[in-house]
């Protein structure tokens, strides 16, 4: 399989903070890879890192082969334009803890607001293809609902839809489910189970171990800014061979 990520030593610094500490991360076209680790550990910033809401201070992200902000010239590199950027970092969607919904549109003006305003694609088009979107998500009776008028757990499969309206090689996915209540995770999740079937390659920062171990083809544990340990969802949670891993996994299934 082809790489859809892949990231070489990447650093990251926030101030004197050093965040991410040489990242190395490789992810092929339809898998899907869950990140875990304590908080503070760097799991968001690799995330933003990885659709250029952050810039990095070393090393290299490949998106599909292409290269995350620049641009190469046989030996020199050039820092692409904020226009160009713009351009790579429709290749991923990304679905944050809060739904950051426009709180003035309905879910479906939510939906279509990027592929009419930012891709220019025609209305018509885009709607037709949002109402199937909220479909998929199970809130086609809700294209009509102000996000006031929609629960979180729908509220964010809203946001999910609204994500794949844009038609992205790569969904990146920041705990989605930790703001919402309990009840409402396991729709979301089910949302998120049937786009992993659909062969999207998707990173998820996740709690949700139950999650990882079901539809992960790869669980990663990050700890300080480094990758400590990758590996099926039966190695790094049934079997973590490292100690911070195994305490980590201990602390969140206690
Ligand atoms: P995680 O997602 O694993 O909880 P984050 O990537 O959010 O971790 O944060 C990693 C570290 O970087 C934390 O210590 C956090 O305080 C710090 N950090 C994150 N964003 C910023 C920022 N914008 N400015 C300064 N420090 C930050």
């Amino acid at each position: 399989m082809a790489d859809m990520v892949l990231a070489q030593d990447v650093q990251k610094y926030y101030g004197a903070f050093h965040a991410l500490k040489g990242i190395n991360l490789q992810v092929s076209a339809g898998e899907v890879v869950c990140l875990i680790g304590p908080s503070g550990s760097g799991k968001s910033t690799l995330l933003r890192c990885l659709n250029q809401l952050e810039s990095i201070d070393g090393g290299a992200i490949r998106i599909d082969g292409e290269l995350a902000g620049y641009r190469q010239h046989g030996n020199t590199v050039r820092e692409l334009s904020d226009a160009q950027v713009s351009r790579q970092r429709l290749a991923s969607g990304m679905v944050f803890q809060r739904f950051n919904l426009f709180g003035h549109q309905t879910a479906l003006q939510n939906i279509m607001e990027g592929p009419v305003v930012v891709q220019r694609r025609p209305r018509a088009q885009v709607r037709d293809e949002a109402m199937a979107l909220l479909k998929r998500v199970g809130l086609a009776d809700k294209h009509g609902s102000y996000p006031t008028e929609l629960s979180g757990g729908q509220q964010q499969r809203v946001a999910i839809a609204r994500a794949l309206a844009m038609k992205p090689k790569l969904m990146l996915f920041d705990e989605p489910t930790s703001a919402l209540d309990p009840e409402l995770v396991s729709e979301v999740l089910a949302v998120m189970r049937d786009l992993a079937a659909s062969g999207m390659t998707m990173i998820v920062v996740t709690h949700e171990l139950g999650f990882a171990r079901e539809v992960a083809n790869r669980v990663v544990f990050m700890d300080h800014g480094t990758l400590i340990e990758t590996g099926t969802p039966d190695q790094v949670l049934g079997n973590p061979e490292h100690p911070r891993t195994r305490e980590f996994i201990n602390a969140v299934l206690a």
